[in-house]
Order: C-alpha cells, then sequence, then structure tokens
C-alpha cells in the first residue's frame, strides 16, 4: 500500500464554529436526540426524531477494527481496509478529543481519541477542534484507537456539515466509538420502528454463529447496541438489521460468532462503492 503525504498547500477560506461552539451545541443536542430515541416508539411523535436518522441525509457503518481476520501481514484486515481508504484520500483531519466521551466525563476509552473528517471540506473546519494530518498520522490514529477497544464508524450525515458550515457531499467522518458513550450508537436497543435502517452493513462483511459451538450465555445479546442478537431455543440468532459492528464476535466467550469477509480487495470495493454512493468524496486508486 502506498503511504502519500497529504497536501497542506491551500490556505483556509472562513472557517466554520469552533470548540467552544460544538461543545455547546452538543449539549444542547444530546437530551433531545436521547429522548426521541425513545419517542420514536410512539406513533407521530416518532417523525420528531426521525429527521436526525433519515436516510440518505444519515448514512452510517461500522467496521470492527479489531476482529481477527488477519492479512498476510498479520495486520488486521478490517484495520487494514481503513488504512487503505486513509492512504486513497488527501485530505484527513483528526479531532483532538471525541466529543461525545469528553461530554460524559469518561477517561476510558480515552477521551483524546477523536474523529477523523475526511474530504476537501476540512479546510472549512476551524483549527480549534484538531489538526490537519499526513496519511502516516492517520495511521497511528487507526492503531491506538483499535488498540483503545474503540469500533471506526463510517458517518456521512447532516448534522456535521450542518455544525461545522461544510459542504454536505464534501465532508465524511470515521468516528472511533465505544458502546455506551457515543450519541449515535447509544439508546439504539429499544429504538422504533423508523430508526431500524440507521445503521448499514457493509455488504461485503457478515457475522455468523456457530449453534454447535453456542451455550446460550447471552453474552453477545448484552453487547448488541441494536439488540439484534437474541437467544432462541437456547441458541444465539442474529436479526436482519445487524450493523456487522464485530461486539459480538469480541464478547463471545465461545468462539461461536464469527465475522466473515469475503475479501479484502472485496471488502475494500464495497466500502468504496457506499462511500461514492452517499457523498463527492475523492478517492485515488479506485
Ligand atoms: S456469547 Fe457466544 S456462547 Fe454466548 S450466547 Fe452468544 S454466541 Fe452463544
Ligand atoms: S449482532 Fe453482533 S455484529 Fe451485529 S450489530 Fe449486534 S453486536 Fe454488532
Amino acid at each position: 500500500m502506498a503511504i502519500s503525504h497529504q497536501k497542506t498547500d491551500s490556505a483556509p477560506q472562513r472557517y466554520g464554529p469552533g470548540r467552544n461552539f460544538i461543545i455547546q451545541a452538543v449539549k444542547l443536542a444530546w437530551p433531545v436526540i436521547k429522548a426521541g430515541k425513545k419517542l420514536s416508539n410512539f406513533p407521530v411523535l416518532r417523525w420528531l426524531i426521525y429527521p436526525f436518522f433519515m436516510r440518505p441525509y444519515n448514512e452510517v457503518s461500522s467496521i470492527p477494527l479489531n476482529i481477527d481476520v488477519q492479512g498476510p501481514d498479520h495486520v488486521v484486515m478490517p484495520r487494514r481496509i481503513v488504512k487503505r481508504l486513509l492512504a486513497d484520500v488527501d485530505d484527513i483531519f483528526i479531532f483532538d478529543e471525541c466529543i461525545c466521551r469528553r461530554h460524559n466525563n469518561v477517561t476510558s476509552p480515552p477521551p483524546m481519541i477523536g474523529c477523523m473528517a475526511l474530504g476537501p471540506a476540512i479546510r472549512r473546519i476551524h483549527p480549534s477542534h484538531g489538526r490537519i494530518v499526513t496519511t502516516q498520522e492517520s495511521f497511528h490514529h487507526v492503531d491506538r484507537a483499535a488498540e483503545a477497544g474503540l469500533i471506526a464508524n463510517c458517518a456521512h450525515v447532516w448534522i456535521d456539515p450542518a455544525s461545522f458550515q461544510t459542504r454536505f457531499h464534501d465532508l465524511m467522518f470515521i468516528c472511533y466509538c465505544d458502546d455506551t458513550n457515543c450519541l449515535y450508537r447509544t439508546d439504539m436497543k429499544n429504538r422504533g420502528a423508523s430508526l431500524q435502517g440507521a445503521y448499514q452493513r457493509l455488504p461485503g462483511l457478515a457475522v455468523c454463529v456457530d449453534a454447535g459451538k453456542c451455550e446460550g450465555c447471552g453474552k453477545c445479546v448484552e453487547r448488541c447496541f441494536l439488540a439484534e442478537m437474541a437467544l432462541v431455543n437456547g441458541k444465539a440468532l442474529i436479526g436482519p438489521s445487524c450493523a456487522g459492528c464485530g461486539r459480538c464476535v469480541e464478547n463471545c466467550p465461545n468462539g461461536a460468532v464469527a465475522l466473515n469477509i469475503k475479501n479484502e480487495d472485496g471488502l475494500y470495493a464495497d466500502l468504496v462503492q457506499w462511500i461514492k454512493g452517499v457523498s463527492h468524496l475523492p478517492i485515488k486508486n479506485t
């Protein structure tokens, strides 16, 4: 995989809001979105929260950075997929902190492993949030996130360009999320029908249960943030809206849940196709 350095040539234009403004905005939005997820179960009221998750203005797909699908050089394959993407884009911005973990005052996973923003619109992000980085620096950031047990969520959602005042189609995010502190991931177990499609599984990625190994302990059920894992007749069964986040794979004590990836090139092609379908992010070599 070629490693290139990022372009840092053009001077930034007008910046969007700075860090303090965004912190206050998240503080206000947090209880509204949390309450809205609960209200999504009620007729009429569910449409109040629907715009926050409505496709195609909200597209989120998970990449399990730490699942043990090894490539030839012992780099875990989903992690290498993210690095391939980073090598193929010119503009990468790393946030100094995760705004969600900061909001919740948690120290573990560390709040200083922030999101990445990709695309030409990053030049509008105010420098108080973080900095534009080289490809190599972005690789290091992915490794830190994986080692902290975080999952990568590729997100193209309207609230990001609206918050940072950038163009919608020129901005993608890779968020490094844990299960309990992410504004998007939390409280999804009891979501209403209008939020069923909030997370998309990459087509080249499948999760399956080996019923012969499953002892029905329920750990996977407990850890699934979407409630897409259930016990049926004492065996784990995966639901149709599984996002492929891999938490059940990581937490099964018997190794009964596995992540299947058709092959690295195929999964990368799926990811690129998905990104091109939802944004105008320029991706080289594809
Ligand atoms: S964690 Fe593993 S053993 Fe336990 S119910 Fe889930 S699949 Fe079965
Ligand atoms: S079933 Fe497993 S992979 Fe699918 S969303 Fe739930 S925890 Fe993630």
